[in-house]
């Protein structure tokens, strides 16, 4: 019987994924401590190093590992995310003077309201995002937090721009200190099937065989076991998501008074986006293009003129995204997580959350009973295939609707962009009615309606209007003047972004 249980865990790949999944294992396996969990990396193919934007959800994880919020700001740069601006994604803008919208980490139902119908009445006069405080406050730079707020709390919602290299560090770290994971060093050249189609043993370069009960596949891109081993087929979504690939940059600060903003910016452009990511030591600059629509030589260019200064003395790396995901996440005695699971290009921070969201399944659903994995596989699979699709959609979103038409690249997304049957439906429903809580029927919409209405009418999807009641109309003008005060209050109360870390970082460091 003894055999039947499994007793050794062993995670390949030492990036981001890699370490969430030994700490959300190990969460969960804390009452079995004959398991034993093994972090395995080569120290010649080292992590992408992307992947600086997350979204509130990992504040959720950091508390389960039992990381410190302190220890996270302290050792990984790390800056405050309120959400994204999106700037320049419509042609034509409302008002037509600044062309932005915000998708900020807040609820868009003011006292529990429900304004969506209010709001097209009034949307000719006020932008969607005035629904909450927290655009008004990420404009003005200030900190999400006041000065003694608690650890993982603020004044408004938030999540964190950081240092990826260093955010795996302080993953590895709490793993191996809290936890008693292991980590070994050694580039493997296969994964061996055995008879009944399982991961039997990893051959590592050197010939050494290493053999566990169950393996976890954080290899990245390369998906040494679910790629190169079992070949699970790609379901390629490149026809739905046109951008494929990336020019990353790290930008150092002029001057330690520079404004840090509270928010990632996501700048459109002719055949793509740039995002701009403040860090406390730097900046990380990404121009993601459509390698359909522009080539490399055209890409630089516009970081450059983005930079206002020639962008190769920043020596960018150059990152080829293939965009989809795997057909099956969980096959006999293996799992999948991170960019070796799937990946859809950055907007949104969908990497990050997706890995953590689906490293959590993973550990719940975990069997420590060899017998038990097969039900468990079949559940995740169906769970992780829902998932992916609809965050497909959700990134899909942001370019669909929107109405510029000024070059090829806008009009393959808008005119003839191919779209999931959910997302034409929803669509076409929302053409009649603004989206409801009840249209988002699974909780595995990572993205539901809060995400979605913010997007869609920040770039002014086209609802029909409601007559409503003059009560409503007056609850609604009540709730959008609350907003309004509160918003000015905390601006005088809050301090600004970068003071608020400078502050933090004295104190860390016992400076102050
Ligand atoms: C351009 C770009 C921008 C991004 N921006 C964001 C963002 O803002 N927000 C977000 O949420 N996500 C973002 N992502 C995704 C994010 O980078 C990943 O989710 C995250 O870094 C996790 O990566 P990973 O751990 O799966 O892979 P990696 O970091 O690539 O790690 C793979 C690990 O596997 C190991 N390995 C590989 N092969 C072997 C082998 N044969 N033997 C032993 N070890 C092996 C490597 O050494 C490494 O340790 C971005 C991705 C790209 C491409």
């Amino acid at each position: 019987m003894s055999d039947m249980r499994v007793k050794t865990i062993a995670i390949i790949g030492g990036g981001t994924a890699g370490w969430l999944a030994a700490n959300h294992l190990a969460v969960e396996l804390r009452s079995e401590p004959d398991i034993s969990i093994t972090v395995i990396e080569s120290p010649e193919i080292g992590i992408i190093g992307v992947g600086e934007g997350t979204v509130p959800h990992i504040k959720q994880s950091l508390m389960k590992f039992g990381i410190a919020e302190a220890d996270l700001l302290a050792s990984c740069d790390a800056t405050f995310k309120m959400g994204i601006k999106f700037q320049d994604w419509m042609q034509t803008s409302h008002p037509a003077s600044d062309n932005f919208y915000y998708h900020p980490f807040a609820s868009p139902y003011p006292g529990g309201l429900d304004v969506n119908s209010l709001y097209l009445q009034r949307a000719d006069s006020m932008r969607f995002s005035e629904v909450c405080e927290t655009p008004f406050l990420a404009e003005a730079m200030k900190s999400p937090k006041h000065a003694a707020s608690q650890e993982y709390q603020g004044a408004v919602n938030y999540a964190y721009h950081f240092n990826a290299v260093k955010f795996g560090q302080l993953l590895a770290k709490n793993a191996r200190e809290r936890f008693g994971v292991q980590h070994v060093k050694t580039t493997l050249r296969a994964a061996v099937l055995g008879n009944d189609g399982a991961v039997s043993h990893l051959i590592a370069e050197d010939g050494q065989t290493l053999q566990f009960d169950f393996y976890v596949d954080c290899t990245g891109f390369h998906s040494l076991i679910f790629g190169k081993t079992l070949n699970v087929p790609f379901i390629d979504k490149s026809k739905q998501i046109l951008s494929d690939s990336a020019l990353a940059v790290q930008i150092p600060y002029e001057t330690s008074q520079e404004k840090l903003a509270p928010y990632t910016l996501a700048k459109a452009h002719s055949a793509g986006w740039l995002w701009d990511i403040p860090l406390t030591q730097r900046r990380g600059v990404g121009f993601v293009y459509s390698s359909a629509h522009m080539n490399e030589t055209q890409a630089l260019d516009g970081l450059s003129s983005y930079l206002k200064v020639d962008a190769s003395r920043y020596a960018p790396r150059k990152i080829p995204m293939r965009i989809g995901y795997r057909e099956q996440f969980w096959v006999k005695n293996a799992v999948s997580l991170g960019l070796a699971q799937g990946f859809v290009e950055p907007l949104e921070a969908t990497s990050i959350f997706v890995t953590d969201f689906a490293a959590e399944l993973f550990a719940r659903n975990f069997s420590v009973h060899k017998d038990g994995m097969a039900v468990a596989a079949g559940y995740c699979n169906k769970v992780l295939a829902y998932t992916w699709e609809r965050v497909m959609d959700f990134v899909q979103l942001h370019y669909c609707i929107s109405d510029r038409r000024d070059t090829a690249f806008w009009r393959d997304n808008t005119e003839g962009a191919t779209l999931s049957d959910v997302l034409s439906e929803r669509l076409a429903i929302w053409r009649h009615h603004a989206p409801k809580k009840s249209d988002f029927f699974s909780r595995f919409d990572l993205f539901d309606v809060d995400n979605f209405l913010f997007v869609l009418y920040g770039m002014n999807y086209p609802t029909m209007k409601k007559n409503i009641s003059d009560y409503e109309r007056r609850c609604f003008e009540n709730e959008i003047a609350a907003i309004d005060q509160r918003k000015h209050a905390l601006s005088t109360q809050l301090l600004d972004h970068r003071d608020w870390l400078h502050q933090f970082n004295l104190a860390y460091q016992g400076k102050m």
